[in-house]
């Protein structure tokens, strides 16, 4: 098994020597009465709110990761926030890939970001695509390819495809001997069935799990998402991160949303129901060709035209994702389950075609 030692051995060597930035707020945490520190408007801001947005947000969000902490059942220090997980992806590809030399690998079809980011950085990208029909792992392919990789990134369930990948298979890659960093993007896990990664995350140091606000929360526009790791990692990702990534606004909506819970399961166990009703609905359509199983709040749907059936809606006033370009996605379009009355309107649309 790979050590922490080991997987610290693949950063990138001058950001291990790097001294960080060093705030105001890291040099003095505690409580004072008078703030001259940080050149903020001793005033206020114009803007009326319980929050003192003229203040400097808390650099390390204690008070959030702490509540986010106690509802995973893990500790503060597991915990990377990030404005949004494509900062997290973003940062973690800095922190080991040295451009024009390291790799990452993806397994197509899956999300853009992994991808897009590494080119940002000028880091070669292996694709080692899902096998067909349904979307599993190629462990044995993937296997070869970690010694010579620096992250594996995983989705599951998978955008835009829907399925949660094998957790025996995700098990086998972990326990490969390599120190490939191996990364499992949950962002749809609380519409899925299966239990999160998160439990794992003592067993294997080169394991890191993202999650986000942005899909089952339903704070997009706020950008705030996780990423849990063994502390060693955390540590590194908190040094090379804008000091203020996550804003005052952001952390304490959070906190609040946290408490709301109850509200978020149950339009999460509406988004299921209506998950299947589509489903069922639309199997019985002659424009479709295939609807894949999902765990997600999105089904990945063939249809027999999908550039034609995509026009069509978009005359209706309805927008789905045309996915028909990536790899095994032929005449596939990616359908978010929306309110009740909205997924009326699409069947009601593609009946009529
Ligand atoms: C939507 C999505 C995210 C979320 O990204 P944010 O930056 O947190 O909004 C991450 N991964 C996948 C696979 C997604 O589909």
């Amino acid at each position: 098994m790979t050590s922490i030692a080991q997987v610290i051995q693949q950063i990138r060597p001058h950001i291990l020597q790097l001294q960080p930035y060093s705030s105001a707020r890291d040099e003095f945490s505690g409580k004072a009465d008078v703030y001259l520190d940080a050149n903020e408007n001793p005033f206020g801001s114009p803007l009326l709110n319980a929050v003192a947005y003229h203040r400097y947000p808390d650099p390390h969000q204690s008070e959030l990761k702490q509540l986010i902490a106690t509802s995973k059942g893990i500790s503060a220090d597991q915990i990377f926030l990030g404005n949004g997980s494509d900062e997290a992806i973003d940062l973690l590809i800095r922190l080991f890939c040295e451009p024009n030399q390291d790799s990452i690998i993806i397994c197509p079809p899956t999300y853009g970001m992994y991808a897009v980011s590494a080119a940002i950085h000028n880091v070669k990208v292996q694709q080692i695509p899902l096998l067909t029909p349904n979307f599993t792992l190629d462990t044995q392919k993937l296997m070869q390819a970690m010694p010579q990789s620096k992250i594996l990134w995983l989705c599951s369930p998978n955008n835009p495809t829907g399925n949660l990948l094998s957790a025996d298979a995700i098990e086998q890659l972990l326990r490969h001997d390599s120190a490939c960093l191996v990364v499992v993007d949950e962002a749809y896990i609380d519409f899925s069935t299966a239990s999160s990664w998160l439990c794992q995350l003592h067993k294997h140091p080169k394991l890191v799990v993202l999650q986000t606000f942005s899909k089952a929360w339903g704070m997009a526009g706020l950008r705030l998402g996780m990423a849990f790791a063994h502390p060693a990692i955390i540590a590194l990702l908190d040094k090379i991160k804008p000091p203020y990534n996550i804003n005052a606004y952001t952390q304490r909506a959070a906190m609040q949303a946290l408490q709301h819970h109850k509200q978020v399961s149950h339009w999460v166990e509406q988004i299921r129901h209506e998950r299947e009703r589509l489903t069922s609905r639309l199997q019985l359509l002659a424009c479709v060709e295939h609807i894949y199983p999902s765990e997600a709040n999105f089904i990945l749907v063939r249809f027999k035209q999908a550039a034609n059936i995509f026009q069509h809606l978009m005359q209706k006033g309805i927008i789905v994702r045309d996915r028909s370009n990536a790899v095994h996605c032929h005449n596939c379009l990616r359908i978010s389950i929306g309110k009740p009355e909205e997924n009326d309107r699409l069947l009601q649309a593609l009946e009529q075609w």
